[in-house]
């Protein structure tokens, strides 16, 4: 073990916790330093989920992702900030003030995982774990410029990551480029018995930038309603150049994709109101004295711990799940997602892949999307990847008044492989 000098000069609020001397180790990351998003547990170093309820809670263990990480040498250099509980499109939800996009600080740097994105992309540190419920590693990555990939469902190990929305998530790798993501996910993929989703499906694949005669299916529903003109061009752009690298495009359709957005606010806050009813701010966070009776303590605590965008949820989601409602909201959200994981196979029955932008616009402003709904529409274009438990990847292909856009390469279950070519592809041929 060898200990390295880091000492980032964080300009834009990434790091909630840098650790000044991380040690590294040998193997496949070989002293590289890697920054982990705190709602990941790392042994002995402070984990909040960016929340005042796990403000000075230390885990006692490592999540399997990043013993996987320390196993292969590579240093902890810090844990990064993000949306409260991964609650957020922005980064704005965090209790300890939002981070900046390094790219144009009065920007934000998407969300949730908004301080992974901006440790690379500033170049404070060469890869950064992140995690995706509804398109929060893809989000950043687009809006910072950076490459992020949300694995296929069950691929990486949830161990350890502190769960807000269980059935949707995953960690994922984020980094400056296609390589370095394939990389960092050869380390963490695999099967984990301490994950009952995990599936024994490793990955070690040497990136493939041939795309000859690769089907590409381009829905209609990536390119109309709500989605910036602008972006959607840049996005054209890109898909034409993959068609120059002998990729061939098929126009589809994802009818199922109107109920998409609302099936995931159901079920990701109806997981959420189950999962985060264990933090009581007993033995940290608020540390409430028991004055009257626990179950004021507890609502005290609970009131002043969560920051207001995880109150709501919660109390969204413990109505949908509530008896009499139950069959009106969470019923038929399950309904929906099963639809749209059946339109997404049927698509994959023809075509290898599928391109559209990653987030419908450029990188907002700081504070410009005040109301909650505003807020979850920009995940439109994300959601549905995870709903049906699919592999997709961000790449940057372009600006749109200075700042990156993101194209978004979605796969078959089990085919990150694939996703991450086409990237790959991409990235070294994507400028003519
Ligand atoms: N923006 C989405 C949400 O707020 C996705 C967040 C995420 O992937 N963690 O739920």
């Amino acid at each position: 073990m060898s200990a390295l000098r880091f000492e980032p000069d964080d300009k834009y609020n990434a790091f909630l916790t840098v650790c000044k001397a991380p040690e590294g180790g040998n193997g496949k990351l070989s002293g590289i330093p890697v920054a982990v998003k705190d709602n990941i547990s790392t042994q002995g170093i402070e984990t909040t989920c960016a929340s005042k309820i796990l403000k000075g809670y230390i885990p006692p263990y490592d999540a399997h992702a990043v013993e996987l990480v320390k196993a292969a040498g590579a240093a902890i250099a810090g844990k990064t900030n993000m949306d409260e509980f991964g609650m957020g499109t922005s980064t704005e939800n965090s209790a300890f003030g939002p981070t900046l996009n390094p790219r144009d600080t009065g920007r934000v740097p998407g969300g949730s995982s908004g301080g992974s994105a901006a440790a690379v992309a500033s170049g404070m540190v060469r890869m950064a774990l992140g995690t995706d419920t509804g398109g929060s590693i893809r989000c950043p990555a687009s809006f910072c410029g950076i490459v992020g990939l949300k694995p296929t469902y069950g691929r990486v190990s949830r161990y350890g990551l502190i769960a807000y929305a269980n059935s949707l998530e995953t960690i994922g790798p984020m980094a400056a480029n296609v390589l370095d993501v394939s990389l960092l996910m050869s380390v963490i993929a695999g099967h984990d018995r301490h994950d009952a989703t995990s599936q024994d499906r490793p990955y070690s694949h040497t990136p493939s930038a041939d795309i000859k005669g690769t089907r590409i299916g381009i829905p209609q529903e990536y390119f109309g309603a709500g989605v910036d003109p602008a972006v959607a061009a840049v996005v054209k752009k890109a898909i034409g150049r993959l068609e120059e690298l002998g990729a061939v495009t098929v126009p589809c359709s994802i009818p199922s994709m109107e109920y998409a957005l609302a099936a995931y606010y159901v079920i990701c806050t109806s997981e959420a109101s189950s999962n985060l009813a264990r933090f009581d701010g007993v033995r940290y966070g608020p540390a409430v004295e028991i004055k009257k009776s626990w179950h004021a303590a507890f609502q005290d605590a609970r009131r002043e711990g969560f920051g207001p965008e995880v109150r709501r949820r919660i109390m969204l989601g413990t109505f949908a799940l509530s008896s009499g409602y139950y069959g009106k909201y969470y019923a038929k959200a399950q309904i929906a997602r099963e639809n749209i994981r059946k339109d997404f196979a049927r698509l994959f029955a023809d075509v290898d892949v599928l391109c559209g932008p990653t987030m419908p616009t450029i990188a907002f402003k700081l504070g410009e999307k005040s109301d909650p709904l505003s807020m979850y529409l920009s995940d439109i274009l994300t959601v549905p990847v995870n709903l049906a438990g699919i592999p997709a990847i961000s790449v940057p292909c372009g600006t749109v008044q200075d700042m990156p856009v993101g194209l978004q390469i979605m796969g078959r279950p089990f085919e990150d492989e694939r996703v991450i070519d086409v990237a790959y592809a991409y990235e070294q041929g994507g400028q003519p």
